[in-house]
């Protein structure tokens, strides 16, 4: 795919505070290798919107936004470029008002597999912390030049047109495009802060696995 022509800036940049470099890609809790399997043939999103181009069928690229409480809490946006994620870190996610501007700090690309990780990261180290699927569907690119993305997100809290837009090295702006989705004034973080998969919050995936790991260690199997 052709997605790569607009990819200056990641490569090379600092990880942001509270953002992973390194550890998704460590072989440890996390399904994080870079070569990782397309969506399963038989999946929902394999099916949905999937288009004939050339008399094969192509699924669309696939987008997700984990909510990632690490060092700090926050957004990872990721939209797919062939077999990787492109990323930004969005300390304050994304919104449904097109008025406001939110930082999107580039980041290394990440599998796929990645983007499908919901849970609780062991370790110290940075990228540990709580993960929770907090957006997720496809995306119809529109431009993607350097410095410059946008795309109509279908997913089940955001919809419609967003733009991303370079404004220095390390630093990129996401937008919401005026459009039917729009929604002035709206908070969507704060008015549907649970997982899309789970339906749970950040917050119960960490004391869930908290008390898991508590009776595992006293040898008792957790209460289903
Ligand atoms: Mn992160």
């Amino acid at each position: 795919m052709q997605l790569h022509a607009g990819c200056h800036g990641q490569h090379g940049a600092s990880p942001a505070p509270g953002e992973d470099r390194g550890a998704p890609r460590d072989r440890g809790s996390a399904p994080c290798a870079t070569a990782s399997p397309r969506p399963r043939a038989g999946s929902r999103r394999a099916h949905q919107g999937a288009r004939h181009i050339l008399g094969s069928v192509v699924a669309p690229p696939r987008f997700v936004v984990q909510l990632h409480d690490a060092t700090t809490l926050h957004f990872d946006f990721r939209l797919q470029s062939g077999e990787v994620l492109r990323s930004w870190a969005v300390p304050k996610g994304p919104s449904l008002d097109p008025g406001v501007r939110r930082l999107a700090v580039p980041v290394e690309d990440h599998s796929l597999a990645a983007g499908e990780f919901e849970g609780v990261h062991d370790g110290q180290r940075r990228g540990s912390g709580t993960v929770i699927i907090w957006d997720e569907g496809t995306a119809d690119i529109v431009r993607d030049e350097p410095g410059h993305l946008s795309f109509i997100l279908h997913g089940r809290k955001l919809s419609g047109g967003f733009a991303l837009t370079r404004t220095g090295p390390k630093r990129w702006i996401l937008v919401k495009v005026r459009d039917e989705a729009a929604r002035a004034g709206s908070d969507i973080v704060a008015e549907h802060p649970a997982s899309v998969r789970s339906g749970k919050t950040w917050r119960q995936l960490r004391d869930e696995s908290k008390i898991t790991s508590r009776l595992a260690l006293s040898g008792c199997a957790p209460i289903p």
